[in-house]
C-alpha cells in the first residue's frame, strides 16, 4: 500500500498542509503515512521526480504549477478541466495521473454556508488568476451573474476605479481573490470605496493569513458579513484527503 502523499510548488514557504494531514494520519490511527514538501522548481522535472517517489499515493500542487502540471496529467475531473487548474493530484494504480481542482468544490461549500438558499443576486470577482477561476465557476453553476475586476484593462470586466458606489450598492457578494493584504503585507487593501458597503453584502476573502485581513475589516466595520479563507483551506485539504482514500 503507497502510503505517502506532499505538495510540489515553489517556492515553497510555509505550508499549512503537513500539519494538517499528520493531524488527519493521527486521528484515524495511520501507522506510517506521511505528508511531504517537495520543492519542485521546474514542471519538467515531474517524471523524473516520480520515479524517485515510488511509493507516492498523489500530492498537492501550488504555484507556479497548477496550470502548466496539466500536460502531465492523463485524466482530469471537471472542475480541473473548467478552471484550467489543478490542486491534487492522484497516482493511480498503473502509473496514470489524474487531477482535481478540490478548491472550486471548497469554495462552493463556502459560500452556500453563508448563503443558504437565498442567493446573492449579482456578485463581484476581485482579481483574475487560479483562485478567481475556481470562484467564478462556481458562480456559473449557481447561476449567480457576476463581473470580474482586474488591475489591467481587458483582462477582467472592470478595472478598480470603475468600482463606484452603485456597482457595490447593486453586487452583494464580493470575492477577494487576489494575494493583496496577506502576511507580511497586511497592512496593503484594495482600492474600494467601502462607504459603500452595509448590512446586505457579504464579503470573502480568500487569504487566510491574517485571519483579519484589512478588506474584512472595513466590510466588518460597515456592518457586512464577512468569511475569511480558512475553512476553504480546510475543506480543499479535506476534499483532496477524501480523493486518495478513495483510490
Ligand atoms: P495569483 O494567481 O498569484 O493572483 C491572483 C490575481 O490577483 C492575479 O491574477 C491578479 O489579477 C491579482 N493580483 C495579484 N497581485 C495583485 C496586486 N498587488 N494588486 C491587485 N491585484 C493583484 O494567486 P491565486 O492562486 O489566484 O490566489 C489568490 C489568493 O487566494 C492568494 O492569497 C491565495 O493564498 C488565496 N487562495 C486561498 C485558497 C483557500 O483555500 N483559502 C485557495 C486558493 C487561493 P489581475 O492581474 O487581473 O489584477
Amino acid at each position: 500500500m503507497r502510503t505517502s502523499l506532499g505538495l510540489i510548488g515553489h517556492p515553497l514557504g510555509h505550508s499549512f498542509s503537513p500539519a494538517w494531514f499528520r493531524d488527519r494520519f493521527r486521528d484515524e490511527g495511520l501507522q506510517g503515512w506521511t505528508y511531504d514538501l517537495f520543492p519542485l522548481e521546474r514542471i519538467a522535472d515531474l517524471p523524473r521526480f516520480l520515479s524517485a517517489h515510488r511509493n507516492l499515493l498523489g500530492f498537492n500542487v501550488t504555484l507556479p504549477h497548477k496550470q502548466a502540471i496539466m500536460e502531465f496529467l492523463d485524466e482530469l475531473d471537471p472542475y480541473a478541466d473548467r478552471t484550467g487548474a489543478v490542486n491534487t493530484v492522484a497516482v493511480l494504480e498503473d502509473g496514470r495521473l489524474k487531477g482535481w481542482n478540490t478548491d472550486a468544490p471548497a469554495f462552493r461549500e463556502v459560500l452556500l454556508g453563508i448563503v443558504g438558499p437565498y442567493l446573492p443576486e449579482h456578485a463581484l470577482v476581485l482579481g483574475s488568476g487560479g483562485a478567481a477561476a475556481a470562484v467564478r465557476v462556481v458562480l456559473e453553476d449557481l447561476a449567480i451573474p457576476y463581473l470580474t475586476v482586474s488591475r489591467t484593462k481587458g483582462r477582467g470586466d472592470l478595472t478598480y476605479p470603475d468600482l463606484d458606489q452603485h456597482r457595490l450598492i447593486e453586487s452583494t457578494l464580493i470575492i477577494q481573490a487576489t494575494p493583496v493584504g496577506m502576511t507580511p503585507a497586511s497592512e496593503a487593501c484594495l482600492p474600494i470605496p467601502f462607504e459603500a458597503f452595509g448590512p446586505d453584502h457579504i464579503l470573502i476573502d480568500l487569504v487566510y493569513n491574517p485571519p483579519r485581513t484589512r478588506f474584512l475589516a472595513l466590510g466588518e466595520a460597515a456592518g457586512s458579513t464577512t468569511e475569511n479563507g480558512l475553512k476553504m483551506l480546510y475543506l480543499q485539504a479535506e476534499k483532496s484527503w477524501q480523493i486518495w482514500r478513495q483510490i
